[in-house]
Formats: C-alpha cells, sequence, structure tokens
C-alpha cells in the first residue's frame, strides 16, 4: 500500500508544499513542533533514509539543505535542526525544525497554526528558496 506521503506526491491528499524537483518534494509536516517544521521527502518510497542509495541520499541532503536555508530566512530562530524518526510514516523523510530551545525537537511539544497561517508560510519559505 502507497505510504501516505507517495499518496501527497501523487496529488490524491493535500499538502502545504514549499519546494518540489523531480526527485523530491517538501512540505509543511501537519502536526508542528515548531512554526515552519517542514518534511522533505524523497519521492521514490523507500522505507528508511539510509537505505537509500548513495546517490539518492546525497541528492536528498542537497535538497534538505536548501529548503532550510529558506526555512532560516523566513521563521525566525536561532538554527534550523534536522531530525530524522520514521516510526510514524514508513517514508524517508527528514524533518527541519526552527529551533530556539531542545523541546522543539523532542517532538512533545506541538504548535497549531490554522491552515491559512499554514498556507501563508509555506508560500513564504517557497519565496525566499535560493
Ligand atoms: P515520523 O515518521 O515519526 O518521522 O513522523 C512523521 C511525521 O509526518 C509527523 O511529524 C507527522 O505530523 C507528519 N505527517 C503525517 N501525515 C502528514 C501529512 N498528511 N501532511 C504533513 N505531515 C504529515
Amino acid at each position: 500500500m502507497a505510504s501516505i506521503f507517495s499518496k501527497i506526491i501523487a496529488g490524491e491528499i493535500p499538502c502545504y508544499r514549499i519546494a518540489e524537483d523531480e526527485k523530491h518534494l517538501a512540505f509543511l509536516d501537519i502536526n508542528p513542533n515548531a512554526e515552519g517544521h517542514t518534511l522533505c521527502i524523497p519521492k521514490t518510497e523507500v522505507d528508511q533514509l539510509f537505505d537509500l542509495s548513495k546517490e539518492d541520499y546525497a541528492a536528498l541532503m542537497l535538497f534538505s539543505r536548501k529548503v532550510a536555508q529558506a526555512l532560516k530566512k523566513t521563521v525566525p530562530c536561532q538554527r534550523i535542526a534536522m531530525s530524522v524518526i520514521g516510526l510514524e510514516v514508513p517514508h524517508a523523510h527528514v524533518h527541519l525544525i526552527p529551533l530556539n530551545a531542545m523541546e522543539d525537537v523532542t517532538f512533545g511539544k506541538k504548535v497549531q497554526l490554522d491552515p491559512m497561517a499554514m498556507q501563508g508560510l509555506a508560500k513564504r519559505i517557497a519565496e525566499n528558496l535560493a
């Protein structure tokens, strides 16, 4: 069965899209730890990040770097954290989380933004892509 992220790639489920290229997609996490919490995924469905080929892994990291730089320009924060979990969705992904305190990356603290705010945020991050 296709992962929820493959359904997003296929356009069957909506997302707050930030960036896309031939092999990757970046969109806002629907249940963010912090404002701007973003997921970067390969379009190829592979469960675990470290099972990606060397080339696909390196390409995802470069794509994530570009998105992280745009995120840093958009959301006031000390730095952008990168985290890999994968316990919920078995489709490799990188979490990019604007970080101001350690609790921003514990996945225990969540923030709520309404759909308009999420849409506006994704658009502003997208506008800051180099
Ligand atoms: P994990 O697999 O543990 O790294 O967590 C998966 C992440 O995907 C969680 O932070 C979820 O909030 C997020 N997530 C799950 N479904 C969606 C969705 N439809 N759109 C955006 N983010 C999602």
